[in-house]
């Protein structure tokens, strides 16, 4: 079995699903009292959150890379970074270490590609949302076609996502607004939906909405499921 070596803490609310998800899974396929070989370097998220804010992307990537690093030398034998968002420096975390990085559009779109859909709605924060890191990857890499929600909608998925599910606090007020603008990606023709910020699934789940959802945090844990059982 290989180790896993996840950089977490964004928030830790999802980091807390990574870490049941992946034992989970691992139960699952080998049964028993198997779990996984995990190694979980968590930063402290108010400094990332000011940063993001700031918008000093140089600096997130200079400290996800100690982390990514940190975890190479404890043995990890790949790494994830346990966030959609935090995936705008992914390169250079990559470049950092000599373990490959399990990255989270990749292992998303794979699963979409794998079942055959095309037109695909996007929601998670905004930086996911209106810059080109993520969406762009969907679409050029993997020939999704991706729509996100209005500005306004946009504003409003950012705002619950860092006020309130970083914070653990699921509102059922918070929940209705994200089913109505999921129902309205849905009319604007997506055929599924890509819960691209880890912390959604703590809020909006299948039984919510008829359209389809991407949890990226249970395919991100799979797919490192799959990586690290590929050994045996
Ligand atoms: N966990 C969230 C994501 O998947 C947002 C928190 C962050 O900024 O990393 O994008």
């Amino acid at each position: 079995m290989k180790t896993i070596g996840i950089i977490g803490g964004m928030s830790w609310e999802s980091s807390a699903l990574y870490y049941k998800n992946i034992n989970e899974l691992t139960r699952r396929k080998l049964g028993g009292l198997h779990s996984a070989k995990m190694l979980l370097s968590s930063v402290n998220f108010a400094e990332i959150e000011r940063l993001q804010h700031q918008g000093d992307w140089h600096k997130l990537g200079e400290i996800l890379a100690i982390e990514a690093k940190r975890l190479e030398q404890a043995q990890a034998d790949f790494i994830l970074i346990a966030t959609n968002t935090m995936h705008k420096v992914a390169d250079i975390v990559q470049n950092a270490v000599n373990i490959p990085l399990l990255h989270i559009a990749d292992a998303t779109a794979k699963e979409l590609v794998r079942q055959n859909y095309q037109k695909i709605g996007f929601i998670g924060t905004r930086y996911s949302m209106e810059e080109d890191f993520y969406i762009k990857r969907l679409e050029g890499l993997y020939g999704l076609e991706v729509i996100t929600p209005a500005k306004q909608d946009r504003d409003e998925i950012h705002r619950i996502i860092y006020e309130e599910l970083c914070l653990g606090e699921i509102r059922p007020e918070s929940r209705k607004t994200y089913i109505d603008i999921v129902n309205r990606l849905q009319a604007a023709g997506a055929e599924a939906v890509i819960e691209g910020c880890t912390e959604i699934t703590l809020l909006l789940k299948q039984e919510h909405v008829t359209v389809p959802l991407f949890d990226t945090t249970l395919i991100h844990t799979k797919a490192a499921v799959d990586e690290a059982l590929s050994s045996i």
